[in-house]
């Protein structure tokens, strides 16, 4: 069996000493026994420092995060690993359990992007326009957009989640190139976007792509939708970011090269380790900010609590249920 220090030299984002691995060993071991003391299971995102995926339980994107948040029954604590939408989004479809974020500066600059007050104003001004309009809300926005928002969709189900839809004009919040992936993926449909973006996807440009392409051709290319679409033209898939897990499992071919943020790649390096990761990524400052000893703290001193009120929680776990139902 491979030493920690081992599993994560294979890991290329960060130059761990063992003085750091022995840390985080000692660390490990207060986590595990915090979680045990206060029944807690741990998630974290794809994106998360590898030391932190190492202790959690559960390891995914956002829907899977999301499904999983909801399926909690044993636990009484939910230590999200994530930032600031995902575990509101854990609270909404289960308001029964803690929820603790590790550290409140783990926000992000997209769901930043569609303030509900604004969204109010932009739904009023397109109903005008169109009466059947319909609000899809990315996951990656806040528990008040979702309030507002008729279905909820990840990087995972968009497309197929828009075509369960009746109405034929959709505002699709806030990721104007997840909108335009949609929009291509689902013609018939008169996709309207949020003129939003993901900041750490957007610096991706595609004469970066190809420059890594053209020196090493036998690479498959996987992009997230998140990119732009002269990026997302490049790739052999463009995924999500576990649509990417499972395709670097599957696929025969042994180099692949990972378009997002750069903590897939050491997802991807950990779990398929007879395969090769080129990193075409850029990393997330908010998903980054959280290291082991927030998580332990969070056990330790119970926070930072997640609270959702009432009025936009109920609204926001029905978008959110309607999203699993269409993908069920
Ligand atoms: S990678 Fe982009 S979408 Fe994801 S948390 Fe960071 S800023 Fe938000």
């Amino acid at each position: 069996m491979s030493t920690l220090f081992e599993e994560l030299s294979r890991v290329t984002t960060y130059d761990y000493s063992p003085e750091e691995v022995r840390e985080f060993e000692v660390l490990h071991e207060e986590i595990r026994a915090l979680k045990k003391q206060r029944n807690a299971v741990i998630v974290a995102h794809n994106y998360y420092r590898p030391e932190i995926l190492k202790v959690a339980d559960f390891v995914g994107d956002s829907l899977e995060l999301a499904l999983m948040a909801s399926k909690v029954k044993d636990a009484d604590v939910i230590e999200f690993a994530g930032v600031h939408f995902m575990a509101e989004t854990a609270k909404i479809v289960n308001p029964t359990r803690t929820v603790l974020l590790p550290n409140l500066l783990a926000g992000c600059q997209l769901a930043d992007a569609a303030p509900a007050e604004d969204l109010a104003v932009r739904i009023a001004e397109l109903r005008a326009k169109h009466p059947d309009l319909a609000v899809v809300s990315y996951v990656n926005t806040t528990a008040a957009v979702k309030a507002l928002s008729d279905i909820i969709v990840t990087s995972a189900n968009a497309a197929k989640v828009v075509r369960t839809l009746s109405s034929k004009n959709i505002l699709f919040v806030p990721d104007r190139n997840l909108a335009n992936h949609v929009a291509e993926q689902v013609p018939e449909k008169n996709i309207i976007p949020w003129d939003g973006y993901c900041y750490v996807h957007q610096q991706i440009t595609p004469e970066e792509i190809s420059r890594i392409r053209k020196a090493d051709p036998e690479l498959q290319i996987m992009v997230h939708p998140e990119c732009r679409p002269d990026v997302a033209d490049l790739a052999d898939a463009v995924l999500s970011t576990s649509g990417m897990v499972r395709f670097a499992k599957e696929r025969p071919e042994l180099r692949f090269l990972v378009v997002t943020e750069c903590g897939l790649s050491d997802r991807l390096a950990m779990e398929v380790p007879d395969k090769t990761f080129v990193k075409g990524c850029k990393l997330c400052t908010f998903m980054k900010v959280t290291r082991l000893e927030d998580v332990r703290d969070s056990l330790r001193d119970m926070k930072y609590e997640i609270v959702v009120p009432e009025e936009i929680r109920v609204p926001a776990e029905r978008a959110l249920r309607r999203m699993f139902e269409a993908t069920e």
